[in-house]
């Protein structure tokens, strides 16, 4: 099927194969949380928003709210007013009844040879409670402070963070593969007093020296004009790791030392209102400087524990891994707040999925007995470069997967279902936000088909909308792309960003709404940044974000539509386009690929991928060059940069490159191309 609208640069023209439908099997659907098909009306527009006291009906609240949606200080909208409740209390305490001997947290180091650690809800909660008496007692925080954490992949993240809603603190996890300047830039920008890191971790085999990042994150936040008094120190091996930087007297304190005077102590929960802060998120900075999003306790965690009930489908007897960092939102939201809110025993892996080779990942979902597994469409397509058959050879079985982060092509969709799943799990694509909590949208699981390269309608409560450039609606069907934005507001959506209100404003909604005085919620659509087509049956396919989209001679083209063309392509592992500059035509695509191991570049090949693409999408959007290349430029959450490849194309100046995983491809990128 290829549509072309009537171009006039207001919308994009789509041009692809819609994919079949692909029924989830009868053995999800039997043990499924949610097989109701009144679900969507429960949810339409016409019972918002107090469809949503479902959703925090989940939680146990200590004082009911009284208000379910406060529009008075639109677009900062408030959940749930009136109500209190103890985020740390919902993930921990109200277990123990019935679930403390259960395991809360599975550990697995990244070296094989270290035992993995199962840890209860009971163990879970005395951690908890000292740690707490450690941040409330020894460095004397209370509710609303904020708290930076740079903590790797350990048990002590999720603790520290639950220890901290206990209190109230807001946290701030920076993910730990951030620099010491990254740090830095974030202690200063939420004003923290107080960084916990921790001494040492694995990844890919080495024993990184951590604490000395952290050092250096202070003295970064200090020349911006943020003092930190007090640096709190877990320790991966006590005793065993010794920094580079020495440990700095009345500032530096080793948590294993604080925590022996509080040994068994406990901590009441500070009962907070709904509309509290939680923690401040920066997002991942794909696209610009990352943004200090905030969100509340009691929307955000109500919206977060039903996600996962419904679309993660976790009951407590699952073993769920997601195999993202947790200093992500997906970690944030799927692997510590959700799945503890709903008592799931949920795993944390410390180092690299392909670490030391590509059947890791199997070995531990054989060995935990892992049925629900999430990871995003970068760790797919690089555990099916590095051992496209491995999943064959371990006996896992998963009911659910999930993947998230960016669009996936129907080609790795394909086999994600086929070799990881077997043919026997039920995927949901998520398809969401830094700023928005949880999903948005995504199938029910139990209740919808799948459909390889399409997220799915909105997740019930989320109606989504896409405007093109000048506002106008374009119906579902139509064959065109636009900004993808949700009509109504959710409990999970940030509250505002961190001490910025105005770029809140002006980034998620100037564009489309009506009137900035306006107290309706209906005049304030959130507007994504993202560029997707809806189909007759209201999924929605993901195209990129709106400013990566080429612009060929008038026609739009989303980047995604290329790439997945390319993936048709046996040999290649990845593929990403850009919008080079042409004399005439404006832009034209120029794209980038790398291949599976085994296979090599030639110019037979590029012309293969060339035609591939044309075939598919059209001539319009064949490739000025396809560029074989050894990798491609990705962030630390794992994203394509795509702005770089754009700046080697068009020979400029591809700016600051060392908040990238793998800065140093850039460079061998740059030298190929020019030749
Ligand atoms: P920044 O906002 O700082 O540029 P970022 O947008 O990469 O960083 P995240 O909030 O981690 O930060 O990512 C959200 C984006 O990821 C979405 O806007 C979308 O472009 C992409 N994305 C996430 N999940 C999916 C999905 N299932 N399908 C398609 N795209 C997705
Ligand atoms: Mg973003």
């Amino acid at each position: 099927m290829t549509q072309t609208g009537n171009d006039s640069g207001a919308h994009y023209a789509v041009h692809w194969q819609e994919e079949e439908y692909i029924q989830p099997p009868a053995s999800f659907i039997g043990q499924a949380n949610m097989t109701d098909p009144g679900v969507f009306e429960r949810f339409s527009l016409d019972n918002f928003p107090e469809c949503f006291k479902e959703f925090a009906d989940l939680l146990d609240w200590d004082q009911y709210w009284h208000t379910t949606l406060d529009t008075s200080d639109a677009p900062c909208w408030k959940w749930f007013v009136g109500g209190k409740l103890n985020a740390s209390y919902n993930c921990v305490d109200r277990h123990l009844a019935k679930y403390k001997n259960k395991t809360a947290i599975h550990y697995v180091p990244e070296p094989e040879d270290e035992p993995i650690v199962h840890m209860t809800y009971q163990e879970l909660y005395r951690r908890v409670n000292e740690t707490a008496a450690v941040l409330r007692d020894f460095c004397g925080l209370k509710a609303g402070d904020r708290v930076t954490l740079h903590l790797p992949m350990t048990p002590e993240l999720p603790i520290t963070m639950l220890a901290c809603a206990r209190l109230g603190i807001i946290h701030s996890q920076v993910f730990a593969g951030f620099s010491g300047q990254a740090c830095g830039e974030r202690i200063w920008d939420s004003e923290s007093r107080i960084l916990i890191t921790m001494d040492g971790y694995y990844r890919n085999g080495k024993l990184l020296d951590h604490k000395a990042i952290g050092d250096l994150a202070v003295e970064v936040a200090k020349k911006e004009g943020q003092e930190v008094d007090k640096v709190l120190i877990w320790q991966r091996y006590p005793g065993k790791i010794s920094s580079k930087t020495p440990m700095v007297e009345g500032r530096d304190y080793f948590m294993n030392d604080l925590l022996k005077q509080y040994a068994g102590i406990k901590v009441e929960p500070v009962s907070m209102p709904a509309e509290g802060i939680l923690f401040l998120m920066y997002t991942s900075g794909s696209t610009g400087r990352p943004k200090g999003v905030q969100h509340s306790i009691g929307g955000y965690l109500a919206y977060v524990a039903w996600m996962s009930k419904v679309i993660q489908d976790i009951h407590p007897e699952d073993v769920y891994w997601c195999m993202a960092d947790i200093g992500w939102i997906t970690g944030h939201s799927f692997i510590v707040y959700g799945p503890l809110a709903v008592a799931a025993s949920t795993v944390i892996y410390e180092g690299l999925p392909t670490y030391p080779d590509a059947g890791r990942v199997w070995r531990i979902a054989e060995e935990l007995d892992v049925n629900i597994f999430h990871t995003s469409p970068t760790a797919i397509r690089g555990l099916r470069k590095a051992g496209p058959d491995e999943p064959a050879k371990y006996n896992y079985n998963f009911k659910h997967m999930t993947t998230v982060g960016e669009p996936i092509e129907p080609e790795v969709w394909r086999w994600y279902y086929n070799v990881v799943g077997k043919g026997r799990a039920a995927i949901v694509d998520t398809w969401w936000q830094t700023e928005t909590g949880g999903f948005l949208c995504s199938t029910v699981p139990g209740l919808s088909p799948m459909k390889p390269g399409s997220a799915g309608p909105g997740v019930p409560g989320i109606h989504p909308v896409i405007f093109d450039n000048e506002g106008n609606e374009i119906p579902a069907g139509a064959g065109k792309a636009g900004n993808i934005c949700i009509s109504n507001p959710w409990p999970g959506l940030m509250q505002t960003i961190w001490k910025d209100r105005e770029r809140y404003v002006s980034t998620y909604f100037r564009k489309y709404c009506k009137d900035e005085n306006s107290k309706d919620w209906r005049d304030w659509p959130y507007m994504a940044g993202d560029a997707a087509v809806v189909s007759s049956d209201g999924y929605v396919r993901i195209l990129g974000r709106v400013d990566d989209v080429i612009n060929v001679a008038g026609h739009r083209l989303g980047t995604k539509e290329i790439e997945s063309a390319a993936l048709t392509v046996e040999d290649v592992a990845e593929a990403a386009v850009i919008a080079a500059k042409d004399e005439i035509k404006g832009t034209v695509p120029d794209l980038y690929v790398s291949l599976k191991p085994g296979y090599t570049a030639s110019n037979e090949l590029a012309a293969r991928i060339s035609n591939a693409v044309s075939t598919v999408v059209g001539k319009i959007a064949r490739p000025r060059a396809v560029h074989i290349v050894p990798d491609m430029p990705k962030t630390r959450s794992g994203k394509i940069m795509r702005r770089i490849l754009a700046s080697i194309s068009n020979k400029g100046d591809v700016g600051d490159v060392t908040s990238l995983a793998n800065p140093e491809v850039v460079e061998e990128i740059r030298k190929q191309v020019k030749e």
